[in-house]
């Protein structure tokens, strides 16, 4: 038997960002306590910090760092809401733990790409749990 390793919020006691390659050190999980769903294995997000303007209302984030994927299928385990209803024009999504149902824990718009043309998954990094290294 392994016990199982602790998860903690944000920030936790070492850096969150890799310095050579701008990713996620630890794994990624549910905000929850008591849900260990993984969102987002370590190396699979990038850093960015947004505005605030660019974050939705409730979304807002102290730091306004924010941890971006570019497609779906990088999450680990991630839920995705229905477009929200109108007035949405962007038709803007919640995104939610798989598991547990919490959230939002980000959302995805797709009528925002980045300077590459891609486009951007978001969860502010306040919105989930880290795995510290044992
Ligand atoms: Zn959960």
């Amino acid at each position: 038997m392994t016990t199982p390793a602790t998860l903690v919020k944000y920030p936790p006691g070492q850096d969150v960002v890799s310095k050579e390659t701008n990713s996620n050190v630890h794994a990624l999980f549910c905000p929850r306590e008591g849900c260990r769903s993984k969102v987002l294995t370590p190396g699979s997000a990038s850093l960015l910090t947004l505005e605030k303007e660019q974050l939705p209302k409730e979304m807002a984030s102290a730091s306004g760092k924010v941890w971006v994927v570019h497609e779906v299928m990088a999450f680990y385990n991630i839920g995705v809401s229905k477009p929200l209803p109108n007035p949405n024009p962007t038709q803007a999504r919640y995104l939610a733990c798989a598991d547990c149902d919490h959230g939002p824990l980000g959302w995805h718009d797709p009528s925002v790409k980045d300077e590459q043309g891609r486009l951007l998954w978001i969860i502010p990094v306040e919105r989930v749990r880290y795995q510290e290294e044992a």
